[in-house]
């Protein structure tokens, strides 16, 4: 474990990363496919930052960059004030062994040819001490530290004798032993059952306290991002348009996208079961053919013609802190870039306050539309965008 701390600065660094892929499409050429765009973003020590996104936004990228696992095509990634990208060696070991991963599928993720004991050791024979009595008194407090006990017992286990949520414990255990700094979670409740879904969240934050470990939880559920997290990154087509502390974007989501993803959430309240919940329609844009300006406005319900499909909004900062990247919300001083026709614009003029509070009641209009026809599917449209439709769900 580091001395890093918090006076440091940032335990982490994303400074303007962008990720391709390239796809050959003939003999002589490739695509490119944009995973990640430009994205920055910086992560206290003890912190977690919930990356929170539909499938295909670049999360997953994202995290797994900052692990040095996949490579950077622009920007740099900065860990405790060292380059990932200039670790050679030695360094870059010690570099592996403090960043870990947990990742989603505990069913693959573990081989099922190794015992529980073999596979949370594996680690510590690359990285860790060379002694085997050593290893093993690791091997028996890592999986205690994950409540995995008897260990003894379980050490002889294979794992398709285990539950979905001991095997992810497994999976923790196998992360925690080399004692690191960082670990990026990638969905590690999303494919076990809802009873060991909040125990392994739990046991997350005990760790997390105990360590001041920092944590990048990737995601598609905002309901235990925020629980979980501190902050909250949401990602839509490679770059983060909005990012909050959890209980302001929960509370007061600013884009359009985020407060979507919010109606998505079921309540688990029988009062609604009849209840419609105002959803985006259409699918996430190909990463292989972005839409021009604003990747969310095919779908967006507020978009402003004439600029939303044509300008890439900038991620600013408003007067609260929250940071989102929307047309609707112009940075400090700048003056507002909407249509006067739409609800509330007219007003905004330049002032920040005033031209978030116009954006605000624009963005509201998308959720009070819909709840202002529940029942079946509510069809709305909005004063700016007169072919996107809200498709209402009932849970
Ligand atoms: Fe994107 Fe424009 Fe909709 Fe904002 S209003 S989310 S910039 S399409």
């Amino acid at each position: 474990m580091s001395s890093w701390s918090k006076d440091d600065g940032p335990i982490l660094r994303i400074e303007r990363v962008t990720v391709d892929f390239f796809v050959r499409t003939s003999f002589f050429s490739t695509k490119p496919i944009h995973a990640v765009t430009d994205v920055s973003l910086d992560v206290t020590k003890g912190e977690t930052v919930a990356l929170v996104g539909e499938s295909g936004s670049g999360k997953t990228t994202l995290g797994r960059a900052t692990l040095h696992l996949v490579p950077i095509t622009g920007g740099r990634i900065i860990f405790e004030g060292t380059d990932v990208g200039d670790l050679r060696g030695k360094e870059l070991m010690s570099f592996r062994q403090r960043a870990q991963a947990i990742f989603q599928d505990p069913f693959s993720s573990l081989s099922p040819y190794m015992r529980v004991g073999q596979l949370v050791e594996e680690p510590l024979v690359i990285h860790g001490p060379k002694s085997g009595s050593e290893r093993d008194q690791r091997v028996i407090e890592a999986l205690e530290m994950v409540k995995l006990s008897p260990a003894t017992e379980l050490i002889d286990k294979y794992p398709h004798t285990l539950s979905g949520g001991q095997r992810q414990r497994v999976s923790i255990a196998r992360a925690m032993i080399l004692r690191p700094d960082y670990i990026v979670a990638d969905e590690p409740v999303s494919m076990i059952d809802a009873s060991s879904r909040a125990e392994i969240l739990y046991l997350l934050s005990e760790l997390q306290e105990r360590d001041a470990l920092t944590f990048l939880y990737i995601t598609h559920d905002l309901a235990s991002a925020r629980h979980f997290a501190d902050r909250i990154a949401v990602m839509y087509a490679g770059r983060i348009v909005e990012l909050a502390t959890a209980p302001q974007l929960v509370e007061d989501a600013k884009h359009p996208y985020s407060q979507a993803l919010l109606a998505a959430v079921p309540e688990p309240d029988p009062a609604n079961r009849l209840r419609s919940r105002p959803v985006v329609g259409g699918e996430p844009p190909d990463a292989g053919a972005l839409p021009a300006g604003c990747a969310f406005h095919p779908r967006c319900p507020v978009a402003i013609k004439g600029t939303c499909e044509v300008i890439v909004p900038p991620l600013i900062q408003l007067s609260d802190g929250h940071e989102v990247a929307c047309h609707l919300y112009p940075a400090a001083g700048a003056s507002y870039v909407g249509g006067a026709d739409s609800a509330g614009a007219s007003d905004a003029g330049g002032d920040e306050g005033s031209a978030e509070a116009a954006a605000e009641a624009r963005s509201a209009s998308m959720t009070s539309s819909a709840a202002s026809n529940p029942g079946s599917a509510a069809s709305v449209k909005s004063s700016q965008s007169e072919s996107i439709a809200i498709s209402g769900v009932t849970p």
